[in-house]
């Protein structure tokens, strides 16, 4: 029976633990990289420091960690190339973004579907990041809205797609979802191929840019106040509003 070997006496010889095998260090270097990607700390894109400090730090030799970035790399959690570094992929670019890329260039009318997807995204997004943005997530919240708050006043035209999306990952960043936030990397390709649909149809037409501009506004405000339902107010308007310059 099981207890008596708690009543074992204590002289009983304890049974030796196998050594940590040399081996198994790529695996514990897998595992404990992966569980930063998995809390979020370790976002899409993310740059990871050079091999040398990254062994330094890990306390491990370079072989054994080189060997834990290949099978990363070639697993898809990491991308390795040159002057860039090593940085995170966007974990559901395989799963998502693909095929409906595929999609969208078979059937150019399929671009609303995509369009609807981002769209109830962000929606999504914008509740969750009034709910648990912290202060860092509104300084960087913030960075992006003045960025292009300045990218629309200079009327940069087709740039302003990258301002506009980056808002909208900054406040994606802040719901720490990391699901979505890879999901919305995700679909990264074909939100801007719907967002420059979005501008060409637009023709930046400056008073349209203005209104846009004003919905921006009004998330930042509802997030950086801590109000969910003025966020999705907010949402719902911005949204609606891309839709119908879209359509
Ligand atoms: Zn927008």
């Amino acid at each position: 029976m099981s207890f008596t070997r708690l009543s074992a006496p204590a002289t009983q010889p304890f049974a030796p633990l196998p050594p940590f095998s040399p081996q198994r260090l790529p695996d514990l270097i897998v595992q404990r990289i992966k569980q930063r990607i998995a809390s979020g700390e370790l976002g899409p894109g993310d740059k990871l420091p050079t091999e040398r400090t990254l062994a330094a730090q890990l306390q491990v030799s370079r072989t054994s960690l080189r060997e834990a970035l290949g099978r990363m790399a070639s697993e898809g959690y990491l991308r390795m190339g040159g002057r860039d570094g090593i940085r995170v992929c966007d974990l559901s670019a395989s799963a998502v973004a693909s095929p409906l890329a595929g999609l969208l260039a078979a059937d150019p009318d399929r671009g609303m579907d995509i369009l609807e997807v981002r769209l109830a995204l962000e929606t999504v997004a914008t509740v969750y990041a009034a709910e648990r943005a912290t202060p860092a997530d509104h300084a960087r919240i913030r960075l992006a809205f003045d960025a292009l708050q300045r990218a629309t006043t200079q009327s940069l035209g087709p740039e302003l797609v990258h301002f506009d999306l980056d808002f909208h990952f900054a406040i994606a960043e802040a719901t720490h979802n990391v699901a979505l936030i890879h999901v919305m990397h995700g679909m990264h390709n074909l939100i801007l191929e719907s967002m420059q649909i979005t501008h060409r149809n637009m023709n930046y037409d400056t008073e349209a840019e203005r209104e846009l501009q004003h919905q921006h506004e009004a998330l930042f405000v509802a997030i950086l106040r801590r109000d969910p339902t003025a966020a999705r107010a907010a949402s719902d308007v911005h949204l609606a509003y891309v839709k119908k310059i879209y359509g």
